[in-house]
């Protein structure tokens, strides 16, 4: 896999987050991982516990920065957060409020975030667009639809509904990569 803007450091920490993500689906969970890093070198990782602890607000990225613990200002602002999946909006915002300045995101074909609102906010955003990454979600989802639609806040028909529209616009316009 090669990717212009991804290091070599990149590749290592999305192979560390997609690791979370298969323990979470180890454990029963949404296989959804991501970690922390700092110039290659991780503060902290995680994935989604949902489920494992009933828990609506531990998504991965925000496991990853529970387990990174309380860290300096300065830390969050030289760091990347890698995630397995698109950022939904409540990890946006913790991206935003730690004023995170880079996101590597695994895949965003099963979900997409408001990635423009992290752009618009200076955030540098790369989807490395990783197969694997996208068959280890799908697979889940595909098993769990109503678990899913609980983790990102939609009932089940707006779901459905969404899933056609994003069809459709997927089929009209080439991945956006920046
Ligand atoms: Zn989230």
């Amino acid at each position: 896999m090669t990717h212009p803007e991804l290091t070599r450091a990149d590749l290592r920490c999305l192979a560390e987050a997609l690791a979370e993500a298969r323990r979470g689906l180890a454990e029963g969970g949404i296989p959804i991982g991501s970690v922390l890093a700092v110039g290659g070198r991780i503060l902290g990782r995680g994935h989604n516990r949902r489920v494992q602890e009933g828990n609506p607000i531990l998504h991965g990225e925000m496991a990853a920065l529970q387990d990174a613990g309380r860290q300096p200002a300065r830390a969050y602002r030289r760091a990347t957060l890698y995630t397995t999946l698109s950022p939904c909006d409540m990890c946006t915002g913790a991206i935003l409020l730690y004023r995170i300045p880079r996101v590597v995101i695994a895949e965003r074909r099963t979900f997409r975030g408001p990635e423009a609102l992290l752009r618009r906010r200076g955030v540098q955003v790369v989807v490395a667009d990783l197969p694997e990454a996208v068959a280890l979600l799908r697979e889940f989802v595909a098993a769990h639809p109503g678990l899913w639609c609980e983790d990102i806040g939609e009932t089940a028909a707006a779901r459905r509904k969404g899933r056609r529209a994003r069809a459709t616009v997927a089929t009209r316009r080439r991945p956006v990569r920046s």
